[in-house]
């Protein structure tokens, strides 16, 4: 098997954690055996979030997508970020909040679940009043979480592991632009992102009746 970042590598992943006897499960109670707890944190790209989550809906797989409402880089307050949140519930996923330090509002788009883009060690275990944090003590430890965070793997990509049903449970953190543009390194990855980007705006331009004629 071939690890790589792509979507066929991705389908693969899904099916060795059913191999392994997991069940997925969402940060409303603390982990037990067998859970699989898959976030999403979404950094870039709301258009690749959703095609991970259909993706998934598809092979019967249900996760946490943590979406930022301080993002340079989409808007959830404008129509595609309505969209996403209405499309994600619908394919049965949950939505927290993936905050920036120290704002961490909560309103009714999100489940009380928290996750803080690149934390710094002296908050990011702190537990929140009235929401989990996905890093707090009960949901993680070294040993039961794997991030595939700037396309690298630190212990290796987890398929065999969840196949072999080695975790006792496991926070597996993914980011979907990763694993939806093709690319063997981040940076390979970011520019077909943008290069990806760079049509989707042409096509909101026309929308916004910018003349491109
Ligand atoms: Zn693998
Ligand atoms: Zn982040």
């Amino acid at each position: 098997m071939n690890c790589s970042f792509s979507l066929e590598h991705y389908r693969e992943l899904l099916a060795a954690a059913e191999v392994g006897g997991y069940h997925y499960a969402f940060f409303d109670h603390d982990p037990e055996p067998g859970d699989l707890l898959l976030r999403h944190d979404v950094d870039l790209s709301l258009d690749a979030a959703l095609r991970l989550a259909e993706l998934e809906a598809e092979a019967g797989a249900a996760a946490t997508y943590f979406l930022m409402t301080q993002s340079v880089f989409y808007n959830l307050a404008s129509p595609e970020g309505l969209r996403a949140l209405n499309r994600l519930r619908e394919l049965g996923h949950a939505v927290g909040l993936h905050a920036v330090w120290p704002g961490a509002e909560l309103d009714e788009r999100f489940d009380p679940v928290v996750a803080w883009h690149n934390p710094n060690p002296d908050y990011m275990s702190e537990p929140l009043d009235g929401a989990v944090n996905v890093m707090q003590t009960a949901f993680f430890d070294p040993d039961h979480y794997r991030s595939d965070s700037n396309q690298r793997w630190r212990h290796g990509c987890p398929h065999e592991g969840l196949a072999r049903g080695e975790f006792e449970w496991l926070q597996l953190l993914v980011h979907p632009e990763i694993w939806i543009y093709p690319g063997n390194t981040m940076r390979e990855t970011m520019n077909a992102m943008l290069d990806a980007e760079r049509q989707r705006r042409l096509a909101l331009l026309a929308e916004d009746r910018i003349d491109l004629s």
